[in-house]
Order: structure tokens, then sequence, then C-alpha cells
């Protein structure tokens, strides 16, 4: 195994950046493949050179794939037939003599001609010790992490092991450093064994969404409730659950507001509910959010949004208040 965990570090060298290098910064979300409005983000995965004699191969590639990513994500893979000239989407080369790889991460592979080389009988240096059926499925689920836009876990600057970094670190950190990702070298156990990490899973869900997300996920740094008075904690409590049920909404923070809110500031508020954002980054943000809670129940006119930012000097803190009269 350990012969094999060496081999499969060598094997995604040629996998870094063959072309089209980009910049490391948010590279997961340049990276992203587009989800339609639905939501749903559908790839198209076809093979260049498909035969009778590795259906069974190809077969297994695509369970694994759908049993790793596809069921775990609001991500659908559709085709798997032959690809043609013009044909979008991910394509796979069956080389046996090829060392697994993808030519780039994400999109950069999209509609490109042998965008992702497996190899099913491992007649190159790239060998298989176990079950083949095993590699095979190991190895398409590590290598999908790529054509999703993921990078090497260990190449993180905060995630320091004795490998080698390979490729440009991904930059934008979704997670905390992850050892027991499918996507990091120092895993003792190799890709995981194919089973997607819990910080795989939270990571990969923050980018495509949870299966049968409505639309993209809202990303909010921080909430911040501030009622004003007793009797309003509980209604306040009501609507952070609300938004934590949310599969849409990904929220880092909570926070109750533990001064006394001054009668004059309570009077000023235009409605029941104020959604104050202080980011240029959160007005839509905070859109989202109330027509989430308008969805939910509540009265669209009891609910306005205080755009905060005339009131900023220089700084621009990350985060929205739900004030409640
Ligand atoms: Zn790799």
């Amino acid at each position: 195994m350990k012969k094999l965990f060496i081999l499969t570090a060598i094997l995604c060298v040629s996998l870094v950046f063959s072309q089209n290098p980009i910049s490391g910064i948010n590279m997961l979300k340049n990276a992203k493949w587009p989800s339609q409005s639905s939501g749903k983000t559908i790839i198209n995965v076809s093979w260049e050179n498909p035969t009778a004699d590795n259906a069974q191969e190809r077969q297994w590639v695509k369970e694994a794939v759908e049993y790793a990513w596809e069921a775990n994500t609001n991500i659908e893979f559709v085709g798997w037939d032959e690809a043609t000239y013009g044909t979008k989407g991910i394509r796979i080369l069956v080389n046996d003599y090829a060392h697994p790889h993808t030519k780039g991460l994400g999109t950069q592979i999209d509609g490109l001609e042998n965008g992702m080389e497996l190899t099913f009988n491992f007649l190159g240096s790239y060998k298989c010790p176990t079950n083949r059926e095993f590699c095979i499925k190991v190895i398409a689920i590590h290598e999908f992490g790529h054509a999703l836009g993921l990078a090497h876990e260990h190449n993180r600057t905060d995630c320091l092991c004795g490998e080698e970094p390979q490729g440009t670190d991904g930059g934008f950190y979704v997670t905390p450093c992850d050892l027991e990702s499918v996507m990091n070298y120092c895993n003792p156990k190799w890709s995981n064994f194919g089973q997607l990490s819990e910080l795989d899973l939270i990571g990969i869900q923050k980018i495509y969404g949870k299966p049968g997300n409505l639309k993209d996920l809202v990303e909010l740094d921080e909430i911040r409730l501030v009622p004003c008075g007793n009797n309003t904690i509980y209604d306040l409590h009501q609507m952070k659950q609300i938004v934590k049920n949310n599969p849409n909404f990904d929220v880092t923070y909570y926070t109750e507001e533990d001064k006394p809110v001054p009668q004059k500031a309570v009077n000023n508020l235009p409605n029941i509910y104020t959604i104050r954002f202080f980011h240029p980054d959160d007005e839509a943000k905070a859109n989202d959010l109330k027509n989430m809670l308008v969805a939910s129940g509540y009265a669209e006119r009891d609910i306005a949004i205080e755009n905060m930012l005339p009131k900023m000097s220089k700084t621009y803190p990350k985060y929205i208040e739900i004030w409640k009269k």
C-alpha cells in the first residue's frame, strides 16, 4: 500500500496545471462548474475511447463517482457515452499505461480532449497491488475530486506534512486542514479508500450544495440577533432555527446581542424586523435572507433591509444583523 501511496504521489505530478495555470486565490470558486437556475449542477461525462471490453470498468467508475460525489451533493453527472468533436464536460481517456490524472481543475477541463486519464489494467509504472475494482473506484473518486475543482489537501500552507505539494495550493480553504480527505496524500489510508471524509462532505456541499438544494448556497459569515426586549428573544430564536434548517444557507456564527438597545434605536426601526448589512458583498445576501424568511411564512411588509454602508468609515464587518422590535 505504501508503494501505491508513493505512486499516487507521482501520478498527480502531471495533473498539476499542465495548462492554464490560474491564480491560487479562490481557485475552487473560479473552477466551480456553474449551476442551473434550479440549483442543480449538471456535468456531462464522456469517454474518448469506450469499448465493449472495458464496459465493466467504465461502470465501476460511474458507480464510484455516483456513490461518492453525486449522492452527497446537488451535482448530476450525465452522459457517460462516447465523446465526439465538441463534446463538453469531463472527457475521459482510458489509457492502460497512464498515471491517472486530470489536466486541470474543475471547469479548466470543460470539453478538454483527454481532460482526465484513467488506467484500467495498470500496465504502466502505476500499479494496483490490491483488487483492481477497488483501485479503479478509489482513483476515480480522487480524480473526480480534481474534476470538481479540488486541489490536493496537503498543498495547503496550513496543512503541511511529509508529502511534497503537488500543484498550486487551492487558496480557497473551504474547511480546516483535513488529514482524512480523499484529496490528501498524507492520509495513511490511500485516498481514504474512496470514502469522503466528514470535512470532504462539508466542503463539497459548501461549493455545490446538498442533494436537492434549490439554488447556490448563501454563505453568511455571521448573523447577529438583536432582540429589543425580553418578549422578542424567543421569536428571534425561531428565526435562527428556520435559517439553520434551510439547506441553502450556511452561517458560520450566530451571536446574540447582550447589551440593551437604546429605545431610540428601536423606535427608528422601519419594520418589526430589520435586516442590517454592513459589507458591500452582503446586500444580495440580505435580500436572499429576507426572501427565505418570507418563504417561511413571515410577512414581507414586516421585514425591512437597512443598508448600513453609509454609516461605515473604513472597515466593513462581515456580519448581518436581524433586529426585532
Ligand atoms: Zn491528485
